[in-house]
């Protein structure tokens, strides 16, 4: 089975809203074996379905990384309710190479999701754990971090994000 690959910036798959999964057998245990594999291998700590060209609500993540290793799965995953509290601290994506920046997130969230047997559940997270998910739902919805980047920091690296969209296309 041949490896999964990123998506980088300039991607369409990166930009578009991914599909609710409704059918929850069939190869979802193996495509999600896949994606932990890249994630780890590529040293992300967290990874959704669009980054590696499948437009499906389906998000990888560490719990808590900075204590633990173990790595969840959420399907459909939909923030109901936040604290109105936010913190701003630099993120980086494996789909947007040699780019970090700062952005404000909620610092607490509560996340209605499904497993992958289906199950509906709803957790709350908070921290670090809360900013990766909340990264990783923005990727199911065609969002990127860049995109919360302040207008000066934007206006910073539009020259490399061009660079990024460029190779893209050559690609094809
Ligand atoms: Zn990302």
């Amino acid at each position: 089975m041949n490896p999964l690959e990123i998506k980088t910036y300039g991607s369409k798959v990166l930009r578009v809203k991914a599909k609710t999964m409704v059918d929850f057998g069939g190869d979802l245990d193996t495509f999600l074996d896949r994606m932990k594999s890249i994630m780890i291998a590529e040293q992300g700590v967290g990874l959704a379905a669009p980054q590696v060209g499948v437009s499906k609500r389906i998000i990888l993540f560490y719990v808590d990384p900075k204590e633990s290793s173990r790595v969840d799965a959420m399907i459909n995953p939909e923030i109901i309710a936040s604290s109105d509290e936010f913190e701003k601290s630099e993120e980086g994506c494996l789909s947007v190479p040699y780019i970090r920046g700062e952005v404000r997130r909620l610092l607490e969230v509560e996340v209605k999701y499904q497993s992958v047997d289906g199950t509906e559940h709803t957790d709350r997270f908070h921290d670090l754990t809360a900013r990766i998910i909340q990264h990783e739902i923005d990727h199911t919805n065609g969002i990127l971090f860049v995109d919360h980047l302040s207008f000066a920091k934007r206006a910073m690296i539009r020259g490399k994000l061009r660079k990024l969209a460029r190779e893209n296309g050559k690609k094809g």
